[in-house]
C-alpha cells in the first residue's frame, strides 16, 4: 500500500499498521528542521539537506510534514521532485519575490465584515475556521494567517472557534449568502464535534443552499479517511442531512501532481464515495511542478478515476519566497488550450487567475502588456470599476524590462506610468 517507510531510520521500527494510521501520522509530522535532518540522514544528500535548511529561511510558510509526504517524495531525485519542491523549498530554486507582491494578495482582510469571515461574492462567503493544516504548502494564497509565523511573514490571527458565532450571525442576518466556503486552514484539523456543529449550523440557515468543506487530507493524509471513524461520520452526518433538506454539501482538496493519487487515495475515495460524499479538486499550477500539458492530463484523467472532479486549475498567486514557482499568464492560457479536449467538457479543469474581485478565465484579460509583463483583470459581479493585475515573473521579460522592475519605485513607474496609461487608451 505504501511505499518502503522503513528506509527513514526514524521510522524503521514503525508497523504498516502504525503507519497507516491518522494518528501516528499527526503525531510524527515535521514541524521543525531538527525532525526533518534526523529523518533525512540517510535517504537524502547532506547538500540537499542544507540547501532545504536554507531555502526554508527564506519562506513565508512554515514547516509542517505528514511521514505520508516525506514518504512520497524520491529523495535520490529529490533536486527535481514535484513532492518534495511544494513542501520543502530549496535555496538554489528560490527567486527574487516581484516587487508587486503584496501579502494577502487577494485582500481578504479588507473583504471581512466580522472576524474569520470573507466575503468578496455577492451570494458567497469564505469561512476561515482555523488556522491550522495536516502539512503546509509553500505557495498558500492564505500565507498571511496560515501555519505559525515564519522571518519573513508574521501571521494574522483572524481564525477562531471564539469568532464563530459572530461569524454564522452574519451569515443568518445576509440573506444574499447561499454559499459557504468552510476553509481555512483545514477540516481535518477540526474535532469531529466541530465539523458536525458547524455543518449543522450553517444548513440550519435556510437561505444558505449549500457550502463545501475544505481539505488537503486526501492528497497528504488519506489514512484520516480510514482511520479517523468519528471524523468521518461527523462530516457524512452533514453530507446525508443536507441531502435530506436538498442542500448540496460537498467536499473539495488539493492536488497537484499525478503521483499524488496513490492507492491509499483510492480507498479513501472508495469509502467517501460509498457513503455518498461528492469531491471536488483545486490545483495550483506550479512551475517544476505540473506546467507541462502531460502531467496535467494525467492528473486530470487519475483523479476522475477515482470520482475527484477536476474543477479548478489556480494559476500560482504571488507568496513571499515561491516567485520560482510562478508561470507567464501565456503560459498558463496554451497550457489550458492543451489539456481541454482530453476528457468531457464537464470533467475538464477550468483554468483561474485568482483576483482581489474574484476569479477569472485566464483568457479573460482586458489588456496585457507583453513589454512588462501585465494582465488586467475585470470582474463585473464584483467591482466593475476596479481592474486587478496579474504579473508575469520578471525572469520571463526582456533584460531591459527586468532591469526596469528591479528599479527603485518599479510598481509606480511601469503601472502608473507606463501600464495605466496604455489602458486608459485601450
Ligand atoms: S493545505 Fe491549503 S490552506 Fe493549508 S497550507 Fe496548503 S494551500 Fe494553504
Amino acid at each position: 500500500m505504501y511505499p518502503d517507510w522503513t528506509r527513514f531510520s526514524v521510522w524503521k521500527d514503525v508497523s504498516e499498521e502504525e503507519f497507516g494510521h491518522h494518528s501516528w501520522q499527526d503525531r510524527n509530522s515535521i514541524t521543525r528542521i531538527k525532525q526533518l535532518r534526523a529523518a533525512l540522514d540517510v535517504v537524502a544528500a547532506p547538500e540537499v539537506i542544507q540547501d532545504i535548511e536554507d531555502g526554508l529561511t527564506h519562506v513565508g510558510m512554515s514547516i509542517r510534514l505528514t511521514p505520508y509526504v516525506m514518504n512520497l517524495i524520491d529523495w535520490s531525485n529529490a533536486i527535481s521532485d514535484p513532492i518534495r519542491s511544494q513542501f520543502l523549498p530549496m535555496r538554489s530554486e528560490q527567486e527574487e519575490d516581484h516587487p508587486c507582491l503584496r501579502v494577502d494578495s487577494l485582500e481578504e482582510q479588507d473583504r471581512s465584515p466580522v472576524p474569520s469571515l470573507v466575503h468578496r461574492y455577492p451570494d458567497k462567503v469564505l469561512f476561515l475556521v482555523t488556522a491550522v493544516c495536516p502539512v503546509y504548502c509553500q505557495f498558500c494564497t492564505r500565507s498571511y494567517a496560515v501555519g505559525q509565523s515564519t522571518d519573513l511573514v508574521q501571521k494574522e490571527q483572524v481564525t477562531s472557534t471564539r469568532n464563530w458565532p459572530a461569524a454564522l450571525d452574519y451569515i443568518r442576518r445576509t440573506p444574499e449568502v447561499e454559499d459557504v466556503v468552510i476553509s481555512g486552514g483545514d477540516l481535518a484539523r477540526l474535532k469531529p464535534a466541530n465539523v458536525f456543529e458547524l455543518g449543522n449550523a450553517l444548513l440550519d440557515i435556510e437561505h444558505v443552499r449549500r457550502f463545501r468543506f475544505a481539505t488537503k487530507a486526501l492528497a497528504v493524509e488519506p489514512m484520516k479517511f480510514l482511520t479517523d471513524q468519528e471524523w468521518v461520520d461527523a462530516l457524512t452526518a452533514v453530507v446525508d442531512r443536507g441531502r435530506t433538506m436538498f442542500k448540496d454539501v460537498v467536499l473539495h482538496t488539493h492536488f497537484n501532481h499525478p503521483d499524488e493519487v496513490t492507492p491509499v487515495v483510492e480507498q479513501a475515495m472508495r469509502l467517501l464515495h460509498s457513503r455518498g460524499v461528492f469531491v471536488r479538486n483545486q490545483t495550483v499550477l506550479l512551475r517544476g511542478v505540473n506546467n507541462d500539458a502531460l502531467t496535467l492530463k494525467t492528473l486530470i484523467k487519475r483523479l476522475s478515476r477515482v470520482n475527484i472532479h477536476p474543477y479548478y486549475v489556480y494559476v500560482c498567486d504571488m507568496v513571499k519566497g515561491t516567485e520560482h514557482f510562478r508561470l507567464p499568464i501565456a503560459e498558463a492560457q496554451s497550457l489550458e488550450k492543451e489539456v481541454r479536449g482530453v476528457t468531457a467538457g464537464f470533467n475538464t479543469p477550468l483554468f483561474i487567475v485568482d483576483t482581489p474581485t474574484g476569479k477569472r478565465d485566464v483568457h479573460s484579460a482586458e489588456f496585457h502588456n507583453d513589454e512588462f509583463g501585465v494582465s488586467a483583470f475585470r470582474s463585473p459581479n464584483v467591482d466593475a470599476s476596479r481592474l486587478c493585475y496579474y504579473f508575469d515573473p520578471v525572469r520571463s521579460l526582456s533584460s531591459e524590462a527586468r532591469l526596469a522592475w528591479g528599479s527603485e519605485h518599479a510598481r509606480e513607474r511601469i503601472l502608473d506610468e507606463r501600464i495605466e496609461p496604455d489602458l486608459a487608451r485601450a
